[in-house]
């Protein structure tokens, strides 16, 4: 069978190789996955999507290998105030951010290179070298048919 995203294996892998970590076939049944999913997922919400399309893996292989993922940069890990964390894939896309609405829950995507440019002042600045940097907008949207204290 094809690999659907080789790239993205053959970073794995390497990945997997170099940090002395079990090459496993679940594993990249995990990636194919979770590059697949649409939207922010949780590692639970992965977990219940493959074992209804027959995958065979037990919830820690998911767990880990998400985790991998997140270190490898295949998978971008981000928190929406709800104590749980949230996943997606990062895999040939742009850089972006969110609006959370904390009434309805609807996450929406935003990029604005403005932000990337604070990071960059902010580190130049301050000294430090950014590998990174978590910006989440929290609010209330105005979907009247999802959102309950919409007018
Ligand atoms: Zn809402
Ligand atoms: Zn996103």
């Amino acid at each position: 069978m094809a690999v659907k995203f080789p790239k993205a294996h053959d970073k794995f892998k390497e990945y997997l190789r170099g940090g002395n970590h079990r090459i496993t076939p679940e594993r990249f049944d995990v990636l194919d996955g979770a590059l697949e999913y649409k939207g922010h997922f949780g590692a639970d919400d992965l977990y219940v999507k493959m074992k209804s399309n027959g995958f065979n893996v037990s919830r820690a292989t998911i767990y880990n290998t998400l985790e991998l993922l997140a270190q490898c940069e295949l998978l971008a890990k981000r928190h929406f105030g709800d104590n749980k964390t949230h996943y997606e894939s990062s895999f040939n896309r742009k850089n972006h951010d969110h609006l959370v609405c904390t009434n309805c829950g609807k996450i929406q995507e935003f990029s604005d290179d403005g932000i990337q440019e604070i990071v960059d002042k902010v580190c130049n600045e301050l000294g430090y070298t950014s590998t990174g940097y978590s910006f989440t907008i929290f609010g209330s949207c105005n979907d009247s048919s999802t959102c309950s204290s919409a007018k």
